[in-house]
């Protein structure tokens, strides 16, 4: 008998019961592919705090740090791959089980893994933009110019260019308002590897009449989940997908 195998029957039963769930996930879905989370022992935060990295502030007052930090940690993640939870929630989709995937993560692993419809609210590393004229370009070309040893700057108008992250400071993006609605549209809430602490994708999780939570560590919402599975985001989808499909 598997360690949660209880809690995964009782999901599956609810994911029956709420077809058309939204899932909400996190930087703790992506581990499994080799992308350190913020908050787990060994995650980002033990280093540095992120906040003073990886915000408005931080580009606009200390872009050459900014994007030394923004280039080292992000830079790998184009090669990386989805792992055996982001396949499972793109196999609930395709048999209605999932509607929506609400991501804070910026990697692009759920588009990879065929999940179709992922709301990005934190925005994603596919691209840059130029502060100065608007235009959008691919982030490999913003981190070439970094690796070169300079700053990335736009080949229109020589304006800076930022990635179309949010960043700490940032107001969220028109995803964030369409992850409301996806939400209001659902019964369930599925909660994937997030500790809930970052306002306000949050918010996302509180916002249908039932609640799972698949994370290997407490959040602050764990009183309010109907189930709460205590382990690994692969594993766990994995055995869901095997219980409801
Ligand atoms: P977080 O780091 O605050 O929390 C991650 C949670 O995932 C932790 O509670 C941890 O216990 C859990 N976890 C770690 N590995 C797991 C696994 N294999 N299975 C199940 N649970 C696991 O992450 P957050 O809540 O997403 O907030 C951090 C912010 O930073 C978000 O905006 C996030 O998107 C961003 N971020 C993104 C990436 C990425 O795109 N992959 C990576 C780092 C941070």
């Amino acid at each position: 008998m598997c360690a949660s195998c209880a809690e995964i029957e009782r999901l599956a039963e609810l994911l029956q019961a709420h077809k058309g769930a939204t899932v909400l996930t996190g930087a703790g879905i992506s581990t499994e592919s080799g992308i350190p989370d913020f908050r787990s022992p060994g995650g980002l935060y033990e280093s540095i705090d992120p906040m003073d990295y990886l915000s408005v502030n931080a580009l606009t007052r200390h872009p050459e740090r900014f994007w030394t930090y923004f280039a080292k940690i992000f830079g790998p993640v184009g090669e990386v791959e989805p792992n055996a939870g982001h396949v499972a929630l793109a196999r609930l989709e395709a048999a209605g089980f999932v509607a929506t995937v609400v991501t804070q993560n910026i990697d692009g692993l759920h588009h990879k893994a065929g999940s179709q419809h992922v709301l990005e609210v934190h925005g994603h590393l596919r691209t840059v933009h130029c502060e100065g004229c608007d235009r959008t370009f691919p982030m490999s070309e913003a981190l070439d110019q970094v690796a070169a040893g300079g700053l990335p700057y736009c080949p229109q108008c020589e304006g800076a260019l930022r990635p179309d992250v949010v960043l700490f400071g940032d107001p969220m993006p028109m995803a964030f308002a369409r992850a409301i609605e996806a939400a209001h549209r659902s019964s369930l809430t599925i909660v994937v590897g997030s500790s809930l602490t970052v306002s306000p994708a949050n918010s996302i999780a509180q916002l249908t009449e039932h609640l799972a939570i698949v994370n290997r560590d407490p959040t602050p919402a764990d009183r309010h989940a109907d189930v709460l599975v205590r382990g690994g985001a692969g594993d766990s989808l994995s055995a869901l997908a095997e219980a409801v499909l």
